[in-house]
């Protein structure tokens, strides 16, 4: 082992992603020496994720949001529009922060940004070390736990948290079952310029392919109006689509927005991103947990992914308070009501998600007319509204520690209002 890697600490947090750095901070504030390994990735095109209220509680409670807030933008409403030729067609609907007094839904920021900050907090943190490299290797035993550096150096740790993303290996070596699936759909990932205005609202179109989203981002010199796209298509559609010149992707998704924002142009390179979905049969093994997406994947409809995924790792930090990592008995009854938390929340998730995507897959009129349905009968109702785009933002059920600061609700000036 060099001298400069330290060989053992309290948790060992495996993928240095925004799931693997966020948890990091989280244990590091309760005091845990902690080591992060993974390869810090910044290079994801056309990426950013819409963090909710209480992932916005969750960085600001560590004070890592500072640091990100320049770079984000508020979404204060979100548009929903049925653009599949349904027979049983629904009005555009409009859902707005403030009926649930909030200022906004949340923040949207690019992944590299956000993954960028996170890595530098990291990298300055005294209890935390970050390692840019793999692990290819886990060991979990009822005395203690360790990882393989890729160099064939092993860290010591009392517990691992497996943030590697979809591909785990730590997973696999801790024997939890997981169940994936595809959808014939490619996410195409964007940043655009656009002429007209989002006015903080993220407009969703739901197409025979899936969602077509447009998120409001933030606006820099010479581009005042820009947004994210995020584009559900059919795999061989994407080919097409990401072999077009930058100027005729952008004129089709200028006619696929039906101009609502007037003229565009590509913001960045394209991404593809293939859509699956995975679920494991529990969350938990001997010291180890699973978070974000070793534990759960699904398509982007909703921005869900990463905020359930801070909810792991705040519930994860509140069950291990005051607990003795070195007694694995205690670890493991401290694991029990992880286990029951996260079942309830990524089952909701994982489940909720693959019924709306399928819903639009699905060209069948019963299918068509139960969709229309319950967005009608949702959103008409003032409680039933309320509570969905409640349960969006800050879900139902108890809420970890780190979710519970709200900031004040900025009220218009009567000179704004
Ligand atoms: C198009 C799209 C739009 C999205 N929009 C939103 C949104 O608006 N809101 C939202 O909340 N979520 C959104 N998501 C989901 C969100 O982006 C993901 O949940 C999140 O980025 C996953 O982060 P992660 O750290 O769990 O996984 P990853 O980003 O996959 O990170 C895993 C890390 O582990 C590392 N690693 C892998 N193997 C090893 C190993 N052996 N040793 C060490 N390290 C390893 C990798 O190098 C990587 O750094 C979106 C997803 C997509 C595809």
């Amino acid at each position: 082992m060099s001298e400069t890697i330290p060989h053992q600490c309290d948790v060992l947090v495996a993928g240095a992603g925004a799931a693997g750095l966020a948890a990091a901070h989280a244990f590091a504030a309760q005091g845990r020496k902690v080591i992060v390994v993974g390869k810090v990735e910044t290079h994801l095109a056309g990426r950013t994720v819409a963090l909710f209220e209480g992932s916005l509680r969750f960085f600001r409670a560590l004070k890592l949001w500072k640091a990100c807030e320049k770079h984000a933008s508020p979404m204060e409403g979100i548009r929903l529009i049925d653009d599949t030729g349904s027979i049983f067609p629904t009005q555009p609907k409009e859902f707005r922060a403030r009926e649930i007094d909030l200022d906004a839904f949340g923040q949207n920021i690019e992944n590299n940004v956000l993954v960028a900050e996170l890595a530098e907090a990291a990298r300055k943190h005294p209890r935390i070390t970050l390692i840019e490299g793999l692990l290819d290797g886990f060991e979990l035993n009822y005395s203690g736990a360790r990882a393989r550096l890729g160099t064939g150096e092993w860290i010591d740790a009392k517990f691992i948290v497996a943030g590697e993303g979809r591909n785990s290996q730590a997973r696999q070596v801790a024997g939890i079952t997981v169940k994936t699936w595809t959808y014939p759909q490619v996410a195409l990932t964007v940043l655009l310029k656009h002429e007209k205005p989002h006015h903080n609202i993220s407009t969703e179109w739901h197409k025979r392919s899936g969602p077509f989203t447009f998120v409001p981002l933030q606006g820099r010199e010479g581009a005042p109006h820009r947004s994210s796209m995020v584009w559900l298509v059919a795999p061989r559609e994407a080919v097409r689509l990401q072999a077009l010149a930058p100027e005729e992707l952008a004129s089709e998704i200028q006619d696929q927005s039906h101009d609502r924002f007037g003229h565009i142009e590509l913001d960045g390179p394209v991404g593809a991103f293939p859509m699956g979905a995975l679920k494991t049969d529990k969350v938990t093994g001997l010291r180890l947990a699973l978070i974000g997406e070793s534990a759960h994947l699904f398509p982007p409809i909703g921005a869900q992914g990463l905020n359930l995924t801070l909810r792991d790792i705040a519930s994860l930090v509140d069950c291990l308070e005051n607990v003795d990592l070195d007694e694995a008995d205690v670890i493991s009854r401290a694991l029990a009501s992880y286990e029951r938390d996260r079942a309830r929340d990524i089952g909701f998730r994982v489940n909720g998600i693959d019924v709306l995507n399928r819903s639009l897959l699905i060209h069948a009129l019963p299918v068509d007319f139960a969709r229309a349905f319950a967005l009608n009968f949702f959103s008409a109702f003032g409680p039933l509204r309320r509570a969905l785009m409640r349960e969006g933002v800050t879900p139902h059920g108890p809420t970890p520690k780190l979710m519970r600061q709200r900031p004040p609700v900025r009220r218009p000036t009567p000179a704004q209002s």
